[in-house]
């Protein structure tokens, strides 16, 4: 198979058209056949449930190309469960488990040759979605849905080398306790862009929310977990009490390859904003990006600065991320299950 000719190590993290997208449409009950599909435009009704009260999710996974030559995407199964639990919570039909892998399979072979060579440092980003589209102008959920993955190929998440961020705290909220923070929907995001160009705005490169309940504890920021070490080097995670913390694949695998792959202390727990001062290295996680170190947390009255201020990652954050890289893309033998041949 002839590759696309593009340079992959310059390309951003931007929408290219692709040759598929997969659809498969909701109606009656019933999920319909579904397949692949050379439009990548959709047409809907100007009254669909999507367009006024927000019934979507979405998921975010990438495929890529090992050092063997195989198309594979790391724990696909994890996006599709996810996804599932998305849907139930704004009472949108699931789309099975089973079928979602085998859509992604469809679509990423299709367009298999869009999926950069090993060692580029890019990817292709694979984005399933899943809207309401029947129309309803009285609030409540539609009688019909669309099911989309498109994929996009992306440039590397770092171009030279893995460079720390300053962070802000948001004088907004994210999610509410109790609310929608566990799911992997649209409406959580567009309520974010507000104090995420506020950040930009101040110099800053992300915004860090607490929760909304007391304002006391980290969260997360508008796309990525956090995760902290200790200057025992133990890694503290972040957790709610009340589910407002997407649950993160990266980061669960991060604590798994941190407990069982490199015999490392791991400690979930909430994890107040005024105990920042205690850690010695901080970071982003994500599928774009694995992890994103965090150089420092400021709000009003304090500024945490973690690894010395490094231009570098710091070396258990380093560590964590070489060996995580190491087994998406092949190098290190990883749990049983978590790499997917895809074609
Ligand atoms: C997608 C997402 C993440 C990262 O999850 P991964 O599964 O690791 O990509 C973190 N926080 C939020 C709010 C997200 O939407």
């Amino acid at each position: 198979m002839q590759k696309k000719d593009i340079d992959w190590a310059a390309l951003d993290f931007g929408y290219h058209q692709t040759d598929y997208s997969y659809v498969c449409d909701y109606a009656e009950g019933a999920w319909g056949e579904g397949g692949l599909t050379k439009d990548h435009t959709v047409t809907l009704s100007e009254c669909a449930t999507i367009l006024h009260y927000c019934q979507e999710c979405f998921e975010g996974l990438k495929a890529y190309t090992t050092e063997d030559g195989r198309i594979v995407c790391f724990r696909p199964d994890l996006n599709a469960e996810r996804m599932e639990a998305s849907a139930r919570r704004l009472i949108m039909p699931p789309f099975p488990k089973e079928r979602f892998l085998e859509a992604v399979r469809e679509v990423v072979g299709a367009n298999a040759a869009w999926v950069p060579p090993y060692g580029s440092g890019a990817t292709l980003y694979v984005r399933p979605l899943m809207f309401g589209t029947g129309d309803t102008i009285g609030v409540r959920p539609s009688d019909k849905y669309q099911f989309r993955i498109l994929v996009t190929p992306v440039g590397p998440y770092f171009k030279g080398g893995v460079t720390p961020i300053r962070i802000i705290v948001s004088d907004y909220d994210r999610a509410a306790p109790h609310g929608t923070g566990a799911i992997k929907a649209g409406l959580n995001y567009a309520m974010s862009l507000w104090p995420y160009e506020m950040a930009h705005a101040q110099g800053y490169d992300e915004a860090l929310y607490l929760d909304a309940a007391t304002r006391t504890y980290v969260e997360e920021t508008g796309g990525a977990n956090v995760i902290l070490v200790d200057a025992e080097g133990r890694l503290v995670v972040p957790q709610s009490k009340s589910d407002s913390i997407l649950p993160s694949i990266t980061r669960r695998s991060l604590v798994t390859v941190a407990r069982d792959l490199l015999g490392m202390e791991v400690i979930e727990r909430p994890v107040r904003f005024d105990e920042l001062g205690q850690f010695v290295e901080c970071g982003l996680c994500g599928t774009a990006a694995v992890i994103v170190p965090v150089m420092s947390i400021v709000d009003s009255e304090t500024d945490y600065i973690f690894n010395g201020g490094s231009d570098e990652i710091g070396p258990v954050l380093g560590e964590l991320r070489r060996t995580l890289t190491g087994i998406q893309e092949g190098r290190i033998e990883g749990p049983e299950g978590w790499v997917v041949e895809i074609c």
